[in-house]
């Protein structure tokens, strides 16, 4: 790692991923309108029409810490968004690392991976590839001596509430504590000391998460999911923790208009806690006293995301490579643009 690397010297680091174009829009001959020149900058080409009805290729130019093109893959985002982090948590820190986009775009590919039938075309995500580094480090000959505990968690929200995906998705309270510390009524902590075992609570996780997506329940691209995995020292305290979140999707403008209540306040539950994380995010990069974590149930469970001392966040903004999705596109990378170190 070079020691100027911007994820490990920022508080905030953001990155932006395009997938490939899938087959269907292929299919559908859709055009890519965005082009990845350099590891840094972006490209969305968009077509406009002048009064007189003449179209013109209007380019837009973004910047970030990395962009990463089609044809990189969930190992070489994991190596410049959380890897770098993970010593974090062992120093007592708070490391984070959001995956924000359109429902489609990749954010549940980057992070819990994706299965495709067979146990051997598993694709590994952001989960798995941090979890295993966590159990490389606490056995390495600098932490060992430590006798850190690790134990994973994973919940999500949704309608402002907290379901436990590693227990029956039972529903659970946020409690505030006097001293400040915000903590899950209940919440599942599952001991883990292998790979393999994060592997089964991913699925078991993933499983659960999807199972609640019935008509009447949360469709997984309308909840956060929360996967944490935490550090504990010998009285069983808290020494760090890393907590990587899938999102829930962005593309909320059109749900607030829906005719359906029940999607309308799912939208507008959605647009507010994404709005409180980027104020959050914004607080803490300014290096702010105040950091508006109430603001809403995700950014609340979070809390010592944002206010320790010792935190470090990273976002991996996800965007689709084809015409038809520009709009969420650019209003992904303009919120991904306002999150970046001030
Ligand atoms: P999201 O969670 O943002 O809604 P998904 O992760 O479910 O999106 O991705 C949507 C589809 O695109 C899935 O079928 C997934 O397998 C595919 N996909 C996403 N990212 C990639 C990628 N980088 N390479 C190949 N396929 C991808
Ligand atoms: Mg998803």
């Amino acid at each position: 790692l070079r020691l100027s690397d911007p994820v490990v010297d920022n508080r905030i680091s953001v990155c932006v991923r395009k997938r490939p174009l899938s087959k269907t829009e292929i299919g559908r001959r859709e055009v890519e309108v965005v082009t990845i020149p350099n590891k840094d900058h972006l490209v969305v080409h968009q077509l406009q029409s002048k009064v007189d009805l003449t179209k013109y290729l209007e380019n837009q130019i973004f910047r970030f810490d990395y962009t990463f093109d089609e044809n990189s893959n969930n190992e070489m985002i994991y190596r410049f968004t959380a890897q770098p982090l993970v010593k974090v948590i062992f120093d007592k820190g708070f490391a984070t690392c959001f995956a924000y986009g359109q429902t489609g775009s990749g954010k549940t590919h980057t992070m819990g991976g994706n299965y495709t039938g067979k146990k051997q075309d598993y694709t590994k995500g952001i989960y798995y590839m941090t979890a295993n580094d966590v159990f490389k480090m606490q056995q390495s000959p600098a932490y060992s001596s430590m006798h850190l505990s690790v134990v994973c968690s994973f919940f999500e929200i949704y309608g402002g509430k907290v379901f436990d995906l590693l227990n029956k998705r039972a529903c659970l309270r946020i409690l505030e504590d006097g001293n400040k510390s915000v903590r899950v009524v209940g919440l599942m902590e599952a001991d883990v000391s292998t790979p393999d075992e994060v592997m089964q609570l991913i699925k078991k996780g993933n499983d659960h998460r999807t199972a609640g997506s019935t008509s009447a329940n949360a469709n997984s691209s309308r909840s956060h999911a929360i996967f944490q995995i935490t550090l504990k020292n010998k009285k069983d305290e808290v020494h760090g923790k890393f907590s990587l979140i899938d999102l829930a999707g962005n593309e909320r403008g059109a749900d607030t208009t829906s005719a359906d209540r029940q999607t309308r306040l799912e939208g507008a539950d959605i647009n507010k806690s994404l709005l409180a994380l980027k104020e959050c995010i914004r607080a803490m990069s300014m290096n702010k006293h105040h950091v508006p974590f109430r603001m809403s149930k995700l950014t609340l469970v979070l809390r010592d995301s944002f206010v320790n001392e010792n935190a470090r966040t990273c976002m991996i903004a996800m965007v689709s490579p084809g015409n038809s999705a520009v709009e969420n596109t650019l209003n992904t990378l303009r919120y991904a643009d306002r999150v970046k170190e001030l």
